[in-house]
């Protein structure tokens, strides 16, 4: 059977100077792992049998219709500014409508060498393309912006990091891979033009309202507080927030190094090459900021009066802390069932929160254990626990159905780290059964599912995971 992507692609549209024409290269011995059936519904891709689907999205056999390439970005990696960046691993295929009529990237990702691809290889191992399919379908059902995974197929090669590992492909659909750094390029490029043609397109595709730069980055900015909030809401830590895999359209991109916090401490920090802390789980809130300031900076020519728009983002910028801090507490206020959060709740958050801390307990558990009556046991201090519960069940007293609630805001089940390890150690052996379970029961994280009790329990000593490493 053949597969048919209804391919209407725009960036290819754009000037010469926006990305690379560049196929992927082919593979050895293509093997679908994984194909995502909803999500190529919503995009309206037929079906296909095994081999065709392993071909198309091992970049082994091009679509009619796709115009591959590679996209141009720079970026802030670590603070420091990288003037030339670009998808050194990633080929653009070409956009699709989906069925609610919003425009999707289709990109593959570890497709083979670019003109971007410095030192790498260009290719990717199966460990990180499973872990980004499974935690990003996991952030979707968690309802969380995300980019989504269509597809992971094993490449039959052996990618060589410290040892030879096996190849994999991943497919990865965006509302589009705009970045801060794609911003960045042209603005430090000084090329107008060209920033002010990627501002038209942004607008276009993301946020027709927006009205000139200081709009869009209203906007940027608040869907960025939003998902930082949602992001701290669940334990998440992205790990590698550089302006480079930081989006216009609002959606978490790049899962490089990310984890889920298991015990609760405000510091950790899970990437290995996040030497300082810089993008540990409480700064986030603060480094979403900073990116948002180098976009303004990245902005500021396109604006006719440089004093002026300085002044304007300034101000834009410094209202973001607050606005963060509002979205945190509506978030954080949903999980103990407080549907109108007011001030003083922040109080109340941050006392359970600190009883957390002290006695290392299970975020994701605890948090479950409110509307369950089990959150007592998380927490190492009892006393403290009762009187901060009498506390908040008066503050509850008046909503309609908090537990309901606090189950549509705690999530049972999400992506742990252990059970990540565990799953890719499987799949390098030949086993994708644990991948396959986890997209399972992740597909529904906010149901018990009681055959599934064993992937919520938090790690044991031994299965710790203390250090996460980067895609590549
Ligand atoms: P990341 O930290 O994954 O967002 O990647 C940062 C930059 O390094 C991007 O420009 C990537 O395209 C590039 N890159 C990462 N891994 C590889 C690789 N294996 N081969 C070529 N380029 C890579
Ligand atoms: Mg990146």
């Amino acid at each position: 059977m053949s597969l048919k992507i209804p391919f209407d692609n725009t960036y290819a549209r754009l000037p010469e100077g926006f990305y690379a024409r560049q196929a992927p290269v082919p593979v050895a011995d293509p093997a679908l792992i994984a194909f995502n059936d909803a999500l190529a519904r919503e995009l309206g891709i037929d079906g296909a049998d095994d081999a065709r689907l392993a071909a198309i999205f091992a970049g082994n056999d091009v679509p009619d219709g796709a115009e591959p390439l590679a996209q141009l970005y720079a970026g802030h990696q670590f603070g420091q500014f990288n003037p030339q960046l670009g998808d050194g691993r990633a080929i653009l295929l070409g956009e699709v409508t989906d069925r609610t009529g919003a425009r999707r990237d289709i990109q593959l990702k570890g497709s083979g060498r670019t003109p971007f691809s410095r030192m790498g290889d260009g290719r990717a191992w199966l460990g990180p393309v499973l872990r980004e399919y499974v935690v990003s379908e996991a952030m979707h059902a968690l309802g969380v912006p995300t980019t989504r995974a269509l597809a992971a197929v094993r490449t039959g090669e052996t990618v060589l990091r410290e040892v030879p590992l096996p190849g994999a492909v991943l497919t990865r659909v965006a509302a589009s891979h705009i970045r801060v750094g794609t911003f960045q390029i042209f603005s430090a490029r000084q090329d107008t033009d060209a920033l002010r043609a990627l501002f038209d397109y942004t607008v276009a595709r993301h946020y027709p309202q927006a009205r000139d730069p200081s709009e869009l980055l209203d906007v940027v900015i608040e869907r960025q507080a939003k998902l930082v909030a949602q992001w701290m809401a669940l334990g998440f830590i992205h790990g590698v927030m550089n302006t480079d895999n930081c989006t216009l359209s609002g959606e978490t991109i790049d899962y490089g190094p990310c984890a889920f916090m298991d015990a609760y401490a405000p510091d950790t920090v899970f990437s290995s090459i996040d030497r300082f802390g810089r993008y540990g789980y409480a700064a986030q809130a603060d480094i979403i900021v900073w990116n948002m300031a180098q976009l303004a900076t990245a902005l500021v020519p396109l604006m006719p009066d440089e004093s002026e728009a300085i002044e304007t983002f300034t101000r834009q910028i410094h209202a973001m802390p607050d606005l963060i801090r509002a979205e945190w507490l509506t978030r954080f206020a949903a999980k103990l069932g407080i549907t109108a959060p007011r001030a003083e709740d922040a109080g109340l958050v941050a006392d359970l929160l600190d009883l957390m801390h002290a006695g290392s307990s299970d975020f994701t558990n605890t948090f479950r254990g409110l509307a369950d009556g089990t959150a007592r046991d998380e927490i190492a201090d009892r006393d403290g626990f009762d009187k901060w519960h009498a506390r908040w069940r008066t503050r509850i007293e008046d909503e309609a159905d908090p537990e309901a609630a606090m189950r549509a805001a705690n999530p049972a089940f999400i992506p742990r780290n252990h059970r990540i390890e565990e799953m890719i150690a499987a799949a390098v052996a030949g086993d994708d059964a644990p991948f396959h379970r986890l997209n399972a029961v992740l597909a529904d994280p906010f149901s018990d599912q009681p055959d599934a009790a064993d992937l919520r329990r938090p790690p044991t000593h031994d299965e710790v995971v203390t250090a996460t490493f980067c895609g590549t």
